[in-house]
């Protein structure tokens, strides 16, 4: 069974802020939003649906609690004819933490609303200053805690490379979405869209977008966190749309078309190699074979983009303490971004 979103994007419907990154039409990939075509949008996804798939309508883009409240309501209705003639499960939505209340919760309890994702972006005021988001870290866990006293799930998103923050920041940021009981966590490196401040404040020279590397680096640490939490990243990175593979939409920042990818093949490379310099402290490498078990679907994540980490195992273990070679291999036993080494 698979379970599968059904994306409707609301790009920047009654949303009077005006974060520095962004411009949601382009994340969106849509300028404006066709409130009667929802229902059709809905249904063509589910013709191409398997009868055991599991459909779940999202409503992402803006501020879903936060857009006219009758639209919010309208929406709703519509998700509700599907759940309630069994061809949707459950419905989730994304917002900010200051468009979280008890009555929009109560709303989106009686609508099968049952994951609500909060745009938390970071848990340092410095950080959410110099972002213009226009809320505090104390609102943002304020609304966490409401979402979970309220039984829903919660996801927490966070982004990297923010003006402002470092990685220290970001450690505390995902620590902080962990202790408030997030069920889960989307993580966006930064992206420099065309035509926002954010664009504007490169072009001056007041932020420094995130290269590649320092992005896949800095999300490789956050990563680490929630695994460790053991509250699943359920995206790392923007959806690749047409938008972002414009020059003339992105002048910055860490927007590569496999930056999920090369963020979770970098945490596992960590863990593989502080495991092997373990290993190899206390037995004799030379003419081994170092075998490195990985969860089930996980090889190409521990082989890496392009072999990024194969090479880089093969410099430090087989050039380096002469191991003989380095073998992956799945089994079902560890998940996430555990990792086994056998060293014979
Ligand atoms: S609150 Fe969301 S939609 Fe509004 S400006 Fe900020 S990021 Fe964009």
């Amino acid at each position: 069974m698979r379970h599968v979103n059904i994306p409707i994007f609301i790009p920047h419907l009654g949303c009077p802020n005006n974060c520095v990154f962004c411009d949601q039409r382009k994340i969106s990939g849509c300028i404006s939003f066709d409130e009667s075509g929802v229902k059709a949008q809905i249904e063509e996804v589910l013709s191409t649906l398997a009868p055991e798939d599991e459909a779940e309508i999202a409503f992402f883009g803006g501020s879903f609690t936060g857009i006219d409240r009758d639209l919010m309501i309208r929406l709703l209705f519509i998700s509700d004819e599907f759940v309630d003639g069994g061809k949707v499960k459950n419905v989730r939505c994304s917002t900010r933490p200051d468009y979280i209340d008890e009555e929009i919760l109560d709303i989106l309890s009686e609508h099968h609303v049952k994951t609500v994702e909060i745009g938390i972006q970071s848990m340092s005021d410095e950080v959410l200053s110099a972002s213009k988001r226009g809320h505090t870290a104390e609102r943002a866990l304020e609304a966490c805690r409401m979402v979970k006293d309220a039984g829903f799930d919660l996801i927490g998103q966070m982004m990297i490379g923010l003006p402002g923050s470092t990685l220290e920041f970001e450690i505390a940021t995902a620590k902080a979405i962990c202790n408030a009981g997030a069920d889960g966590a989307r993580v966006y490196p930064t992206v420099v869209f065309a035509e926002t401040e954010l664009a504007d404040m490169t072009a001056r020279g007041s932020y420094k977008p995130l290269d590649i590397e320092d992005a896949i680096d800095r999300t490789a640490s956050v990563l680490d966190v929630f695994d460790r939490a053991g509250v699943p990243t359920i995206r790392v990175g923007l959806c690749s749309g047409e938008n972002l593979s414009s020059p003339k939409s992105v002048v910055g920042g860490a927007n590569h078309p496999a930056l999920g990818e090369l963020c979770m093949g970098e945490l596992i490379y960590r863990r593989i190699c502080a495991e092997a310099d373990r290993v190899i402290s206390t037995t004799d490498p030379k003419g081994k074979t170092m075998t490195v078990y990985v969860p089930l679907g996980a090889t190409s994540r521990a082989v890496g983009q392009k072999k990024r980490n194969i090479l880089r195992l093969n410099e430090k273990y087989c050039k380096k303490h002469a191991i003989n070679r380095i073998k992956i291999l799945e089994i079902s036993s560890i998940i996430g971004y555990n990792i086994i080494i056998d060293l014979s």
